[in-house]
């Protein structure tokens, strides 16, 4: 069983790296990636406890990028796996990324804070020092004040893109990003490229444009992904001669996805492992 999406309190999980690779053992997952957003922070830990526990481990992140899209620009992920973490260009755009992050919950806890108790203090309470912060922890703050129940009800109301409280944050070009992953000696997959209900999904220009630049994957089996979604992507990948892969993107008890519930086969992992410049850790 191969899981190649999860994330710990390095960024918006809720498991310690450790921990989630602990869950992963416990779960039956064979070989685990930990991608969480936008840093490699948690991979030492997460090592540690993948030869404690005996299960593979693939170090990898979840880039936050823009794609070029007819219009405006639409906020992607990309999911680099097995990259030299201290490349300089992928790192630098990693940081910018994490800065400003920091800067955008800031601004988002600022104007909350206008109509509901909370303060930077509570957000900062809710996360580790290094964590890449995102909504899930505004969020975390806003059940700790007794605003909203939980992260689902959050997301739901006042941290929607749309509402007062929503603030963009940068984040590199998509194509650009897929080279510096390249660059970095990591393999690029297009993470939930088909996920409709976070806004607009790319068209397949925008994926054969990605792939053009070095893209070596898609994830077809997502939770956010209709089964018309799933067909459509496989049949891009089909004809662009991508990897298909299939993941959970387990956020430890901060979302519904269950480790394992979507898995990747061993073929594509073993394609993952001879493109990347980092061993998969067994
Ligand atoms: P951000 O990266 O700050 O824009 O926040 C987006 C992140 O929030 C995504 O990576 C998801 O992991 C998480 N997320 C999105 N929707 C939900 C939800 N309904 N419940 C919990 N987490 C969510
Ligand atoms: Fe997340
Ligand atoms: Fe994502
Ligand atoms: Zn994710």
């Amino acid at each position: 069983m191969i899981d190649l999406h999860t994330h710990s309190t390095a960024s918006d999980g809720t498991d310690s790296p450790a921990r989630l690779v602990e869950v992963a053992a416990r779960a039956g997952i064979t070989t685990l990636a930990i991608t969480d957003h936008d840093t490699t922070s948690g991979w030492p830990e997460a090592a540690e406890s993948a030869g404690r526990f005996q299960i593979g481990l693939v170090r990898g992140a979840e880039i936050s990028a823009i794609a070029r899209t007819p219009g405006w620009g639409t906020g992607v992920h990309l999911l680099a796996y097995l990259h030299d973490p201290t490349h300089p260009d992928l790192l630098a755009e990693t940081e910018r990324t994490r800065d400003d992050r920091t800067s955008r919950a800031r601004r988002m806890v600022d104007l909350l804070g206008q109509d509901y108790p909370i303060t930077w203090d509570d957000l900062l309470a809710q996360t580790k020092s290094g964590t890449t912060i995102g909504r899930p922890h505004i969020a975390d703050a806003l059940v700790a004040a007794g605003v909203v129940q939980d992260r689902d009800e959050a997301f739901a109301t006042m941290l929607r893109p749309g509402t007062r409280y929503y603030v963009g944050h940068y984040a590199p070009d998509a194509v650009a990003a897929v080279q510096a992953v390249r660059a970095a000696g990591g393999v690029p997959v297009f993470a939930h490229p088909g996920a409709d209900a976070r806004g607009r999904v790319v068209p397949d220009s925008t994926i054969e444009e990605l792939a053009a630049a070095g893209l070596a994957g898609l994830e077809v089996d997502h939770r956010d992904h209709t089964p018309d979604a799933r067909r459509r992507l496989r049949d891009i990948a089909g004809s662009l001669d991508l990897l298909v892969t299939g993941s959970s993107d387990f956020h430890g008890a901060g979302k519904r996805n269950l480790i394992g519930e979507n898995t990747t086969e061993p073929e594509v992992l073993e394609a993952i492992a001879e493109q990347g410049a980092l061993e998969v850790l067994r």
